[in-house]
């Protein structure tokens, strides 16, 4: 898919102020400096649509970006801060899961694991919940250029042999970087092909 146009629409701390609009939409997850912002920026060919390295903690938002004038693109907050209190990390959950459970145009999640950490409890409860609540979903690793390709696929492999201990089949998954670009064909053109079903 060929990026033509990229516009912010808008940022609701709210899901129910959310766009009313039926146009399926890919949201983006993952921890804080998982990579978030950048991989945005890669995949739509914007140099700060998303902003990147924003201090952790900032206000929670969901950021809705109108793709191609025929899909939303959604930035949700980075999740698993470790300096947030217990109670902010409850009502970070429900914004969260209000979102998947509201927003039933939101097609597919793009989970972003950073391909350089072993796999970590948040991420996985996360996918598990994914899972239970039947919310479709895919992995990013990110960063992939900071590791040479025997250690990334060293990682990958580990990252399967783990997931396949809770799930039937490993979900499915591309490896991105916004440094160098990788990923950013298969991700688009993923995208592309589930919207001209
Ligand atoms: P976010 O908090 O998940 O939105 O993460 P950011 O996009 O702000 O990235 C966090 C940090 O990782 C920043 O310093 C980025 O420059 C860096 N970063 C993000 N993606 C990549 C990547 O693919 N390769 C490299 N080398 N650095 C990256």
């Amino acid at each position: 898919m060929k990026i033509k146009s990229a516009e912010f629409v808008v940022s609701n701390s709210k899901v129910d102020l959310c766009p009313n609009s039926a146009l399926p939409e890919y949201a983006f997850i993952g921890r804080s400096n998982v990579g978030k912002s950048s991989l945005i920026n890669m995949l739509t060919g914007r140099k700060a649509l998303a902003k990147t390295s924003a201090k952790p903690g900032k206000t929670q938002l969901i950021n809705h970006f109108l793709i191609n004038k025929n899909w939303h693109l959604v930035d949700l907050p980075g999740y698993g801060y470790a300096q947030v209190s217990k109670s902010t990390k409850k009502v970070f959950q429900k914004f969260i899961t209000t979102y998947f459970e509201k927003r039933t145009q939101m097609v597919c999640a793009f989970v972003l694991i950073d391909s350089r950490h072993k796999p970590q409890a948040i991420d996985m409860e996360f996918m598990q919940w994914l899972g239970e609540h039947a919310i479709p979903f895919s992995i990013i690793f990110t960063k992939a250029d900071k590791l040479k390709p025997k250690a990334l696929q060293k990682n990958i492999e580990n990252y399967k042999t783990e997931m396949l201990e809770f799930w039937e089949e490993m979900p499915e998954y591309f490896i991105s970087s916004a440094a160098t670009g990788t990923g950013k064909d298969e991700v688009l053109d993923y995208i592309e092909n589930i919207n001209q079903q």
